[in-house]
């Protein structure tokens, strides 16, 4: 169990740390609006109302021990600038947060955060590639245009030999594994025989995921 805190309950934020307690961590949340600090109190780990722009009263909240914390202050450019100094300066190791302009990302990376979201954009980019690729249930970028895909397998693909969707020697994607109910077949043969509703996990370049598109709906 590692111990974060969320700064700023929005609705960013206050996802975030409902998804952390999810997977078992301890959330400190904090917000400077009592209200929200109030409607998430008993789920929260240690809630404190706060303005975090004040360095006496983010000291108190102890948060170097925490394993990351997380400024999720996207409207408010100075709290969110202000913050995360503070906690620089009270030597927070793992430091994340929310960007909403390319100024702020800016003035974020030379402040030395650790890693910077931009949620919106982000979701953006997610939904439009699913609009463009209904049949992809989701998808990890590995950058240089390289993605790993999960697809489920048609009905058309029943009894049809795995290697029918990865695509020819050019434009082929690699099969990294295959989900059938509870059996998990890892680093699959081309042989296999696909049955309708197969989990596949499949890796390649952008330009063969294209290209192989069609058979995969
Ligand atoms: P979202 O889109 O997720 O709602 P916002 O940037 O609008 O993101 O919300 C940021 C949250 O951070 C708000 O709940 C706001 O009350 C909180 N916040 C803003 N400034 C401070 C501050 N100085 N101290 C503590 N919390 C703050």
């Amino acid at each position: 169990m590692a111990q974060f805190a969320i700064i700023g309950l929005g609705r960013f934020g206050a996802q975030a740390s409902l998804e952390l307690l999810n997977l078992g961590h301890a959330v400190i949340g904090v917000d400077n609006d009592a209200k929200l600090v109030d409607a998430l109190a008993d789920d929260l780990t240690h809630s404190a109302i706060a303005d975090v722009t004040d360095e006496r009263a983010l000291k108190e909240l102890n948060l170097a021990s925490c394993d990351a914390v997380l400024v999720a202050i996207g409207e408010d450019l100075q709290a969110s600038l202000l913050c995360v100094l503070h906690l620089k300066n009270m030597g927070v190791k793992e430091i994340w947060a929310k960007a909403t302009s390319k100024e702020h990302h800016m003035i974020l990376t030379k402040l030395g955060v650790n890693r910077i979201v931009h949620p919106e954009e982000e979701m953006g980019i997610r939904i439009a590639q699913s609009l463009n690729y209904p049949m992809v249930n989701d998808y990890l970028a590995l950058g240089h245009n390289w993605f790993i895909v999960e697809v489920d397998a048609s009905e058309s693909l029943d009894g049809e030999p795995l290697k029918s969707v990865l695509g020819d020697e050019e434009e082929h994607l690699h099969a990294l594994l295959v989900k059938r109910k509870d059996q998990v077949f890892a680093s699959p043969q081309d042989e296999l025989v696909l049955k309708h509703k197969d989990l596949l996990v499949l890796a390649g370049s952008l330009k063969a995921l294209k290209s192989i598109a069609e058979r995969l709906e």
